[in-house]
Formats: C-alpha cells, sequence, structure tokens
C-alpha cells in the first residue's frame, strides 16, 4: 500500500491516506476532510491493477477528466469482474416495516415502465444500526446482479411514502437506461430529463432538503466523491 501512496503524492503531489476496502461497493471513494486532507478508500484488486488503471484511479483522485478516467476503472473492473464479485452474495428481502417495497415497485413498473422492468430485483439493504452517518446514499442499481438496493433508513415512519416511491423510481430509471442499451448508470442529459417528467421530483427534492437532518449527522458531513 505503501508504494500506491508513494505513486498518487508524485502524481497528485498531495499526502492521500489509503484505506483499502474488499466491497465491491466501494471501488474509489475519495473522502475530503474538514481541513482539505483527503483519504481514499480503495478496492484492494484495484490497487493491484494494470499501470494505466493505477495512473487513472490517480488522475479521479486528483479531479482530472473525472468522467473518462470513471470509465475506465468500470470498464477494467468489469473485465476483471471474478475479482470484485465476492460481495454479490445477497439476499431479496423487500419487506420492511413500514413499506414494501414490491409493490411500490410494481405500482412504478406498471405507472412509468410499462411493466418493462420485471426482470430487475429490488431488496432494501443490510440493516440500519441507527446511527446518522456523515454521508447517505438511499439507494443504488447494480447492473451486475441487475439489483436495486434501497437503504433501510427509508423504512420509517417518518419518511412519506412519495419520498420513497420517488427514490425507488430514480434507482428503477438507472435500470431502464442501463437495460435499454445505454449501458451507463449515470445521471445523464437522458436521465436528467426522464427523470424531469416524474410527477413527484420537486417535491422529493423539496423534502430532502428539509429532512436530511434525519439521515446526516451535519457535524460530521464531509464532501464525499465516489465511484459505486
Ligand atoms: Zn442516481
Amino acid at each position: 500500500m505503501i508504494d500506491f501512496e508513494k505513486f498518487l503524492k508524485e502524481k497528485t503531489g498531495t499526502k492521500i491516506h489509503i484505506e483499502t476496502t474488499s466491497h465491491r461497493k466501494t471501488l474509489v471513494q475519495v473522502i475530503t476532510g474538514p481541513g482539505g486532507e483527503k483519504t481514499v478508500k480503495i478496492h484492494h484488486h484495484l490497487v493491484k491493477g494494470p499501470p494505466e488503471i493505477l495512473i487513472a484511479i490517480a488522475d479521479f483522485i486528483a479531479g482530472k477528466e473525472k468522467k473518462k478516467n470513471r470509465r475506465l476503472i468500470i470498464e477494467y473492473v468489469k473485465k476483471n469482474q471474478h475479482l470484485f464479485l465476492k460481495q454479490y452474495k445477497t439476499r431479496i428481502n423487500y419487506t420492511g416495516k413500514f413499506y414494501n417495497l414490491k409493490q411500490i415497485f410494481d405500482k412504478i413498473n406498471a405507472q412509468f415502465f410499462d411493466r418493462r422492468l420485471s426482470s430487475v430485483n429490488i431488496t432494501f439493504g443490510k440493516r440500519y444500526n441507527g446511527k446518522r452517518h456523515r454521508s447517505i446514499v438511499f439507494g443504488n442499481y447494480c447492473p451486475e446482479i441487475n439489483l436495486i438496493r434501497i437503504n433501510r433508513v427509508l423504512d420509517s415512519d417518518s419518511v412519506p411514502e412519495f419520498f420513497v416511491e420517488y427514490i425507488v423510481f430514480h434507482e428503477m430509471l438507472h435500470a431502464y437506461l442501463y437495460l435499454s442499451d445505454f449501458k451507463t448508470t449515470c445521471h445523464t442529459k437522458t436521465f436528467k430529463n426522464m427523470e424531469k417528467k416524474y410527477p413527484y421530483l420537486e417535491q422529493a427534492e423539496q423534502w430532502k432538503r428539509q429532512n436530511l437532518c434525519l439521515f446526516i449527522d451535519p457535524k460530521r458531513e464531509k464532501h464525499v466523491q465516489k465511484i459505486n
């Protein structure tokens, strides 16, 4: 690891602390602390990648050509999936205490996607420990296993149904565009234009702005930039 830290320092000109992980979820995650210090969480197999990938990672971390470098990293991971597959052993559990994700999914699938997403699975993520974190991801779509994961923090009576529905819709839109040959889960222009057609978008965004403190501890909030 020392070597990669050294390499990064040479490439970026700053000292960056490296933590390796074995979660597929975290490929590269750059966390900038309050004093501007950077910590990078990175998948341990990425650090062992070929030189062109190490360069792409360093450039991504330095904020150079982020789009291009993100694509290079993701392409490398896809070509070498066997190295990154471990955490895919996942259980499907869509029944929460307050919300049933499958019901929400089926309703949105019929209403907005002409039932074309029936092959996609949905589940709540792992159990919530009740702590507020410094950042939050409400949902994600993992194309490799065609699965939408919804953060269990949303299974609460303080979260209105329209907000859960919006998050599910957002992830379904990622799935829809990925599966209709766009092969990307980024927030592209097409994605944003289609999302704008969602009738509760504004209401959901407003609710999020006003209630983010339910999920994030403002004292611990940090800027997080990640590929997942
Ligand atoms: Zn998204």
